[in-house]
């Protein structure tokens, strides 16, 4: 029969405890998720600023639309690109302190694009092992030869650098900002000395590091005492902190203009709708200077680490938002965020492939919403559970 696999991968899948479905959400986003008419505290969300269903927000989006519609109408490069979007590129230029950057739907598609985009046959990318999956799916579908590095192990990259990197060929090495499923940094300024010396370019993928680290929240690399044009290419997405959706690629003038020009992920894509980035530049601006979500959050996750320790609960090494509890094997994890549920915490099993095998965990955000009791909750119903189990 036809596409066999699907049934036996499927089946493999719900047998292994790796099966997963989506579930709808009633309302928005908050300290609160409604789900069949209950209601959890919500610690899975990458909201991390509480911004995703602010007032500002909502008003900024439907003002938008008043003013420009509800859909861009077309690519960038035919009519979708509208004055929303040159303004929004010009506030993220000065806020970041990069030299241009390209809008995209989404921090996956721009990926894809950057990659495919700059690495031929010949070409070296090095990426760190558990950087997320749009990078390392865009680095197999691409012609180059894709090489990885243990993770934040900046001298098992140099050794890749020397065995690999000797010859003309055109060099990437990347690295998310802060690592999406673990919650740690990167060795940004290690990791761009390796690249100045080797002669490779750098990006960071910075889904999970802007708007939550920096002093303006620019970011991984100005956390790290750099600045984002220091790298070749800094990437981020506006779904997360920023709380709306679509990303952007920024770096040098002439390499932005050579995206606009020949990368099909750009060119062919109907452009993100101009009142949603009429809400970004919104959403951007409180970030940058509503400098009271990233203390309250950074306030949260000492406190959260504080009172997880003081249960005897192991949290991975992570200062960010983004607090995961090891547990190793998957259908424990499972049974962990499940039991959670029926106490009224909405947590996510995170389980291979999304990461490697026997290091299933309960991933836990924390966001500017979330209230210190709210975390002492959770901790006792972690420890509760893990007792039990
Ligand atoms: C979420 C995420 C992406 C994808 O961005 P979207 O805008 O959600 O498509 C890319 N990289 C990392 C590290 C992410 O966490």
């Amino acid at each position: 029969m036809a596409f066999d696999f699907i049934s036996e991968q499927l089946s493999n899948r719900v047998n292994d405890g790796l099966y997963r479905h989506c579930t709808a959400i009633t309302g928005s986003q908050g300290r609160l998720l409604n789900v069949d008419n209950k209601n959890y505290l919500n610690f899975s969300s990458n909201d991390y600023l509480g911004l995703a269903s602010d007032p500002a927000l909502i008003n900024a989006w439907q003002k938008g639309a008043q003013l420009f519609g509800v859909g861009s109408g077309g690519s960038f490069l035919v009519t979708g690109y509208n004055k929303a979007h040159e303004d929004l590129t010009e506030q993220l230029k000065s806020w970041l302190g990069v030299e241009a950057l390209a809008l995209f739907s989404s921090g996956y598609s721009a990926n894809q694009a950057i990659i495919k985009l700059l690495l031929g046959k010949n070409d070296l990318l090095i990426q760190d092992k558990l950087n997320h999956a749009s990078l390392m799916e865009a680095g197999t579908l691409a012609d180059c030869k894709m090489l990885r590095f243990k993770h934040n192990d900046v001298s098992h990259l140099e050794q890749s650098l020397i065995k690999h990197g000797s010859n003309n060929a055109n060099k990437l090495i990347i690295s998310e900002g802060v690592f999406s499923m673990d919650g740690d940094c990167a060795p940004i300024r290690s990791l761009a000395d390796q690249a100045n010396l080797y002669d490779s370019w750098l990006m960071i993928d910075d889904a999970h590091g802007l708007g939550v680290l920096g002093k303006n929240g620019q970011g991984s690399a100005v956390h790290a005492g750099l600045k984002n044009s220091d790298l070749q290419i800094y990437m981020g997405t506006f779904g997360k902190a920023l709380g709306v959706g679509g990303a952007f690629v920024a770096g040098s003038q002439a390499f932005i203009d050579y995206l606009t020009n020949f990368s099909k992920p750009y060119i062919y894509s109907t452009g993100l709708p101009p009142a949603m980035a009429y809400t970004i530049s919104q959403a951007a601006k409180m970030v940058e200077n509503e400098h009271w979500r990233r203390d309250k959050l950074h306030s949260l996750i000492n406190t959260f680490r504080r009172i997880a320790a003081e249960q005897g609960i192991q949290i991975a090494h992570s200062s960010t938002a983004i607090q995961p509890i090891i547990i190793g094997d998957s259908k424990k994890a499972v049974r962990l965020a499940e039991q959670l549920k029926i106490l009224g915490f909405w947590t996510t099993a995170i389980r291979p492939p999304t990461v490697p095998v026997n290091s299933a965990r309960l991933r836990i955000t924390l966001t500017a919403h979330h209230k210190i009791e709210d975390l002492q909750r959770l901790v006792a119903a972690i420890r509760r559970v893990l007792n039990e189990l």
